[in-house]
């Protein structure tokens, strides 16, 4: 990686021709009105490439296109060996493509070129290859009948799959979505979000490379409430996997009941609680790790241990830590290797989170550290990290979602307390334990409300173990062979024999 400084991106940054028109049944598209929108680098405020603007016109050609390629069985039919061969040529094309993908996402929303290169795509890449590998190693089912019936129980696609995703990571948002829908053997049609479309449309261009038939993935950009919401009341979509605010996933949970009742899947918000006892036998990791959980990808992850629960009598001495290790979190130049964090997304998130930091210091939060907006190099859309002590469960930082890089400290005096505030949330998408007590890691561990809980560590992930929420965080699983659920459906077949 030595070799590709600050001058090597730079330099293939400048080189870089975007393309934005939308991706269907195989090629490349225009809006069929011609309308764009622009997408813009946050890091310079410079327009990247003119986006098609999809609406409904182009949710229906691409949902015909998806269902005659399901159809007719070019993709759906094929056995599971050979779609994984193409997959698997896909996850190779990625790698060669692997810098351009990497600076797609960096200038598209602003996370630091090593992110993007060492973490986004070799994470979907590693996803990708996961599922292609699964798909043929996957048995079927006969029920116990007894003598006098073979009742055999089948999965089998559910047939055209839309997924809606945000821009926080762009590439793996996409490929969590598409590897195990297409390892599936369904169709897709994918809406990246409006600030981050340029990956996802050169992953279609890819995924054709590598020979996945015309209409069995296709990109269309655009806003949420055109593209998004005619996706959403399509009578002709069978599905539709969604991560994003858990505000837009309730629009999808009502377009889906005023249409067809196709199949919705909810990956949404989160405030995730992260749990340092006085009993961790590690505080300085704790502390390092807890930074990394609330300002990686500068706050912008749904998972982010945004509340940090620590136990009174380590309070003064975890803090210590914390601003050492919050301090390693400096935003930087996204497109410099050295950044650890960038910037974010956009203007309107930067004011977004802004006005959060004004919101706990009226609510008499104490600003440890951070809470100004920074410029750099001519951009302002950087934050550092922030961090408010003394906050109480109350107070509305501590219970919205920032989706930024601020971090709530609670003190709190005993376990009970502590699960107790853990919980008070109407998100449940993921917590973490830092103890060296086996017994309370487990009692924790199973009193908190959330999808993972990570112990000893934060953000614990893996292609191989689902990740998803409870209650307002949603619904389903992504990763592992649990995502395979979302995207196929069973068939009972039985079969009456004669004696
Ligand atoms: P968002 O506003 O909910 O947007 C997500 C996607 O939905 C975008 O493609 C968006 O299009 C589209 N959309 C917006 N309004 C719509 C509407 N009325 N009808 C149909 N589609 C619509 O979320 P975001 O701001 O991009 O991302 C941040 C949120 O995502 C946070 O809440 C975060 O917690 C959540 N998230 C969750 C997970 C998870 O796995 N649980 C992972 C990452 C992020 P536009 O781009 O045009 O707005
Ligand atoms: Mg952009």
């Amino acid at each position: 990686m030595s070799s590709k400084d600050a001058a090597f991106w730079q330099a293939k940054a400048d080189a870089l021709q975007a393309r934005g028109q939308a991706f269907i049944h195989g090629r490349r598209a225009d809006a069929a009105d011609g309308r764009t929108f622009p997408t813009i680098n946050p890091a310079t405020g410079r327009v990247l490439a003119e986006v098609a603007r999809c609406g409904a016109a182009e949710v229906e050609l691409a949902a015909r296109s998806a269902r005659q390629a399901f159809n007719n069985g070019d993709w759906a039919g094929l056995p599971p060996r050979e779609r994984k061969a193409v997959l698997l040529r896909l996850a190779s094309l990625m790698e060669e493509h692997a810098d351009e993908l990497a600076l797609l996402d960096c200038l598209d929303m602003g996370k630091p070129i090593s992110d993007a290169s060492q973490i986004d795509v070799p994470g979907s890449v590693a996803v990708l290859r996961w599922y292609a590998e699964a798909i043929d190693k996957l048995y079927e089912q006969v029920a116990p009948t007894g003598q006098d019936a073979l009742a055999l129980i089948t999965r089998e696609p559910v047939g055209v799959v839309a997924a809606v995703v945000p821009w926080n990571f762009p590439l793996d948002m996409a490929v969590w979505k598409l590897a195990p829908a297409l390892a599936a053997g369904n169709s897709v049609i994918l809406k990246p979000a409006e600030q981050s479309p340029l990956s996802a449309l050169r992953l279609a261009e890819l995924a054709t490379a590598a020979g996945l038939p015309d209409g069995v993935f296709n990109v269309l950009p655009g806003y949420g409430e055109e593209v998004g919401a005619a996706l959403g009341r399509h009578p002709d979509i069978d599905c539709l996997t969604f991560t994003g605010s858990t505000e837009v996933g309730k629009h999808f949970l009502r377009y889906a009941g005023e249409s067809n009742m196709k199949q919705v899947w909810l990956e949404c918000g989160g405030k995730s609680a992260n749990l340092v006892f006085a009993d961790c036998g590690d505080l300085e990791l704790a502390a390092q790790r807890a930074a990394f959980g609330i300002f990686f990808n500068q706050g912008q992850v749904c998972s982010a241990n945004s509340r940090l629960l620590v136990e009174r009598a380590i309070l003064p001495r975890f803090l210590d830590k914390l601003l050492s290790a919050a301090a390693a979190w400096q935003p930087g130049n996204p497109l410099h290797p050295d950044s650890r964090a960038g910037c974010l997304v956009d203007a309107r998130q930067t004011e977004r989170v802004l006005r959060y930091i004004e919101t706990g210091k009226a609510e008499g939060g104490r600003l440890l550290c951070g809470g100004e907006r920074l410029q750099l190099d001519g951009g302002d859309c950087y934050i550092p990290p922030t961090i408010f002590s003394e906050m109480r469960p109350d107070m509305t930082i501590v219970r919205e979602e920032i989706f930024g890089p601020v971090l709530c400290v609670l003190p709190f005096d005993s376990e009970e307390e502590a699960i107790a505030m853990a919980n008070d949330s109407q998100y449940g998408l993921a917590a973490s334990v830092w103890s060296d007590d086996v017994n309370r890691i487990h009692r924790v561990a199973r009193a908190l409300r959330a999808g993972t809980v990570s112990v000893n560590t934060v953000d614990a992930l893996d292609p191989a173990v689902p990740f998803g929420g409870m209650k307002q965080s949603g619904f389903g699983r992504d990763l592992s062979l649990h995502a395979l659920d979302k995207f196929t459906q069973l068939k009972t077949t039985w079969i009456q024999l004669r004696r």
